[in-house]
């Protein structure tokens, strides 16, 4: 191989453009504009060689275009993130910062996981979030969902229905799909009590929860039940599903009224107005 001769060609490769304004002092091509040079010596096996080289505009230009580039990356990284762990649409809109403060107890909870969630993660530490029917209990599950993807960490918001549905159109190899859940550093299951509840349902709702035990990571459940409920199910065919749960997260009480019956006020005053 004929070295000298690559070299000669990376040479010849990296030769500078010279555009208008730039001259050349002491043989090398220097920039019109921020005046660096944009040619170097290099010695190569005992030879001195002129290379090209980036000045220092051209270079301040490429370090701008990659950090663009990484910022992008990111960004989209974080979308893909957002559309595969929030399965429904409207639920990526239900962040910290859309919040209508309407429960400012629960919002300082949920807050505080999310700021804690290095520890949270490490202790394995999730949340049962219960209590009536619209007190926010979903929607500040969707707030730690969101505010996590938003710093790059994968997190699954989904429910038992739509699980379950999935391990029914599987033949065999339910277990993979119950494994694949434990990718996502928090799994957040809405609406714990809302399935059908027959034997079959039952036994693949316990399979997900105690997967997710054994993976030893954070588990938040939302449920309408009521903790006493949870801790002394009538059914026996739940306690083991429940108790899994009581040791996995720490009950949080919601409270406060009703969201949406408050959304669905609001809307019949604003058309009651309409027809005035
Ligand atoms: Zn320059």
């Amino acid at each position: 191989m004929n070295l000298d001769g690559v070299i000669e060609g990376l040479a010849k490769q990296n030769e500078p453009v010279m555009q208008e304004g730039d001259y050349i002092k002491d043989d090398l091509l220097i920039c019109g504009k921020c005046n660096t040079p944009k040619e170097c010596l290099v010695e190569i096996l005992g030879t001195v060689r002129k290379f090209g080289c980036l000045c220092k505009c051209q270079s301040e230009r490429y370090k701008n275009e990659q950090a663009k580039l990484r910022q992008r990356e990111a960004f989209e990284r974080i979308n893909r993130l957002r559309t595969q762990g929030i399965q429904d649409r409207s639920f990526r809109d239900w962040t910290f910062e859309n919040d209508d403060g309407s429960n400012p107890q629960l919002t300082d909870k949920a807050r505080r996981y999310c700021e804690k969630w290095d520890e949270m993660y490490q202790d394995n530490i999730g949340l049962l979030l219960w209590g009536n029917v619209g007190t926010g209990k979903t929607y500040f599950a969707a707030c730690i969902a969101n505010y996590l993807i938003d710093r790059g960490i994968p997190v699954l918001m989904t429910n038992f229905i739509r699980l379950t549905n999935a391990l029914m159109k599987l033949d065999e190899d339910k277990n993979t799909y119950i494994q694949s859940l434990n990718n996502y550093k928090l799994l957040i299951i809405d609406d714990l009590g809302a399935e059908r509840q027959n034997e079959y349902m039952l036994e693949q709702v316990y399979n997900i929860i105690d997967s997710r035990y054994k993976s030893k990571q954070p588990l938040i459940i939302t449920t309408n039940l009521s903790l006493s409920e949870i801790k002394n199910p009538v059914d026996i065919k739940y306690s083991r599903i429940y108790s899994r749960i009581l040791e996995m997260c720490v009950a949080i009480k919601c409270e406060g009224a009703d969201r949406r019956k408050k959304t669905f006020i609001a809307k019949i005053e604003k058309a009651k107005k309409l027809f005035d």
